[in-house]
């Protein structure tokens, strides 16, 4: 099912980072969405459909006595993922929005993260869960905002867990775990989780070093089959 806001409302939607680094423009260039470049008259079109478009597959609680997130609040999120992964040639779309049973929310255990997904196939896209709590099984009951889970008895089977106190930036920080990259120390970096104010969290980004290393994850989930880019409408 496609959900209209996702799509015009990402190609209505202002790209506030156009900044990019000579690397990405580089490496942008060397290979990963060469194949997918058309012939096309503007910058602005070169950039819309030289992307690689990546289907993102929501779960959300739809139940009014326990709403956790909105369309809206996802969006946001999404939003900003898509103002960081630009620099690399990625794009992230809504592919579908589907209901989150009711049992399968909050989530405190290792064992509810590997419920969430272990009934499905993830080829192809990146799955999302919205939960309304999502417990640090490290360190219980303290909450955590999100997490890049890999199901237990099969790592190779993976997808995003969020909750609904995770701020603008965690999709985007999760993301980045999606594409192989583990946490850092570069000031400027999303995956630095080092407390700081400089600089603010919204001017955090991948640095060029990140930005390469998810070039390569992204080529080896393309040659894999493990992500299928989507086709230009
Ligand atoms: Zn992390």
């Amino acid at each position: 099912m496609h959900i209209a806001w996702g799509l015009a409302g990402a190609l209505s939607t202002p790209w506030l980072l156009p900044a990019r680094t000579a690397d990405g423009a580089v490496a942008r260039e060397d290979g990963v969405t060469s194949a997918l470049r058309e012939d096309t008259r503007s910058r602005d079109d070169v950039r819309a459909t030289s992307a690689v478009r990546v289907g993102v597959r929501v779960f959300a609680l739809e139940d009014d006595e326990h709403p956790a997130v909105s369309r809206a609040w996802f969006r946001e999120r999404l939003d900003h993922a898509n103002r960081l992964f630009d620099v690399i040639g990625v794009r992230f779309e809504v592919a579908s929005w589907e209901p989150l049973r009711v049992a399968n929310a909050p989530v405190d255990t290792r064992a509810q993260r590997d419920a969430l997904g272990a009934a499905m196939n993830h080829e192809g896209q990146v799955d999302v869960y919205l939960v309304p709590r999502l417990t640090d099984v490290d360190a219980p009951p303290a909450q955590i905002r999100g997490v890049h889970w890999r199901l237990r008895r099969d790592t190779s089977r993976r997808w995003i867990i969020m909750s609904a106190i995770s701020g603008p930036m965690v999709l985007a920080h999760e993301l980045g775990h999606f594409f192989s990259l583990p946490h850092g120390a570069e000031p400027t970096s999303i995956m630095n989780k080092r407390p700081r104010s400089n600089p603010p969290w919204e001017q955090r980004v991948f640095t060029p070093r990140e930005q390469t290393a998810m070039i390569a994850a992204l080529t080896r989930m393309l040659d894999s089959g493990r992500l299928t880019p989507r086709k230009a409408r």
